[in-house]
């Protein structure tokens, strides 16, 4: 069991059989307008230039000093950048499908992914371990990494992005299984509040198949976590 350092929700270990389950009821429940559902307005720096002005004022710095004057502009072209994932569909990235027989698990481990807690907009970072068990389509692989990397991109919750990447796959490729597991660090719960270095925070999704089925679940699992096995 981990406790998740930003809600102090507790989440299974990937390896329960209830947990993705238990993740996909709070989804619905809580009905979260989300940038996954699509926000393409653009970035306005000057807007964040000015906000952040405020806030180095509000901490009790001198925000005219040599060492911050370019911080407003630097910060409004980092949130650009860290959130470009809010302009973006990265369901795009799974349309250019090729049909092949091969009916048998295809997993991409270890994609490094940086994201932002939308909680307290620190950082976590960590690995996406992504599979499916193809319908007869499949996708570059690198492309995979493309929809980790542009979900991540957004103000997120784990737990949501896991989600997401999850329910893309299974939409756009018709995949008879998908499995999404992320593993990650959480600033927010490293360098504030209660500062457990080395904390991680696992999350999975488990469609079709994988969530069905016991002994395809824990092949997959036995893949993403033992994968010389
Ligand atoms: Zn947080």
């Amino acid at each position: 069991m981990i406790t998740d350092p930003c809600s102090h929700s507790v989440i299974d270990h990937p390896g329960d059989t209830d947990h993705s389950v238990a993740i996909a009821q709070s989804s619905r429940t809580t009905k979260t307008v989300h940038p996954e559902s699509g926000n393409r307005k653009t970035v306005d720096h000057q807007r964040i230039e000015r906000a952040v002005r405020d806030i180095l004022i509000a901490v009790g710095e001198d925000p005219d000093r040599e060492g911050l004057l370019e911080t407003p502009a630097r910060v409004a072209r980092m949130y650009a950048e860290v959130f470009s994932g809010l302009h973006k569909d990265p369901s795009v990235h799974l349309k250019r499908v090729f049909t092949e027989n091969y009916d048998e698990i295809v997993l991409v481990r270890d994609i490094e992914f940086h994201s932002m807690c939308e909680h307290h907009l620190l950082p976590f970072s960590g690995r996406a371990h992504v599979a499916y068990l193809p319908n007869g389509k499949v996708v570059g692989l690198s492309k995979l990494a493309r929809v980790v990397d542009e979900v991540a991109r957004r103000p997120q919750v784990q737990e949501r992005m896991t989600e997401t990447i999850a329910n893309m796959i299974e939409e756009a490729l018709g995949a008879r299984g998908v499995a999404v597991m992320i593993e990650s660090t959480h600033s927010c719960m490293t360098m504030r509040g209660i500062r457990k270095a080395g904390a991680s925070c696992t999350t999975s999704a488990m469609r079709g198949v994988f969530r069905e089925n016991l002994s395809s679940r824990a092949e997959i699992l036995g893949l993403i976590m033992n994968p010389s096995r």
